[in-house]
């Protein structure tokens, strides 16, 4: 059940301003890394329009109980089915009838869309055509972790609000840090696997390995499939482990191949391509 006192403030306090000037909008999206409390938050609202008690949102009176135990007829949750990744066409589909009612209790009604980065091709389609039909008493929240996974046609139908950030933590923080946006966070994917690459390129790069030449080939081709944000990607892995290890006192040698990516910026300002930079990188670094 939604829990009423963990919340993000600012956002309920933006939303609370809307609503009391009666200027909610149509569509919200919610990104944060912290889905529950964006939940959390949009519960809070619903409450708040909806509670009959003196300090609204009270989360005890009737209405409240209704909205927070899932048994309001104005508001619709719709979220990935249990033991599912994704949300599918079929469960968005309903709430077309649903745009078409009145509200049976308040002036709104509310439909929420959690964990929006799971919708299908289709789900998000269906969901865009909800979104484009005109003014309804409807005001639909989706949440997301990840703006880059919304369909940018729904994002551009939505009010944004930007959850301020707890620093985003491992990989994802750390490519924000350095430039990357949230679009190719998403267009990155997962890259397990590619690390371990980079990483045996890295090293056979410092141990003066005849085999990085190979490596470098399989490198190439990786980004070639993975595109921009995967080539920036690896340029950036490369120069974190240089950095680490002119940081654990591996002087020469990590400031060597430092001086060497920097060269490889270069190259790549003039259209270098990965492919040729790579083989720049393994053939200096042969013995
Ligand atoms: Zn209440």
């Amino acid at each position: 059940m939604p829990d009423l006192k963990s919340v993000n403030h600012e956002a309920a306090d933006r939303l609370k301003r809307a609503k009391d000037k009666d200027k909610l909008a149509h569509a919200y999206l919610l990104v944060t890394g912290d889905e529950a409390q964006a939940l959390n938050t949009v519960y809070w609202l619903i409450c708040y329009a909806n509670c009959q008690g003196e300090n609204k949102p009270d989360g005890t009176c009737v209405s409240c109980q209704r909205i927070l135990s899932g048994n309001y007829p104005d508001v619709f949750l719709v979220k990935p089915e249990a033991g599912r990744q994704t949300t599918s066409i079929d469960q968005i589909r309903p709430l077309k009838e649903e745009l078409a009612k009145s509200p049976a209790e308040g002036d709104f009604r509310y439909f929420i869309i959690d964990q929006a980065q799971s919708l299908t091709l289709s789900a998000s389609n269906a969901l865009l055509n909800l979104l484009e039909e005109p003014v309804a008493p409807v005001v639909t929240f989706l949440i997301a972790n990840n703006a880059g996974q919304v369909l940018p046609t729904i994002r551009s139908r939505t009010q944004i609000i930007a959850f301020e950030q707890k620093a985003a933590s491992g990989r994802d923080g750390f490519l924000l840090e350095n430039g990357f946006s949230q679009e190719e966070l998403a267009q990155l994917g997962k890259t397990d696997q590619f690390d371990q690459q980079v990483k045996y390129f890295y090293q056979e790069l410092k141990d003066q390995d005849a085999l990085a030449i190979i490596s470098a080939h399989r490198l190439g081709d990786q980004v070639k499939k993975g595109g921009k944000p995967m080539e920036k990607y690896l340029w950036l892995l490369l120069k974190k482990w240089a950095e680490r290890d002119l940081e654990n006192g591996e002087l020469t040698l990590a400031a060597a191949i430092l001086s060497d990516l920097l060269t490889v910026d270069q190259m790549r300002q003039s259209n270098v391509s990965v492919l040729n930079c790579l083989d720049f990188l393994a053939l200096k670094w042969q013995k």
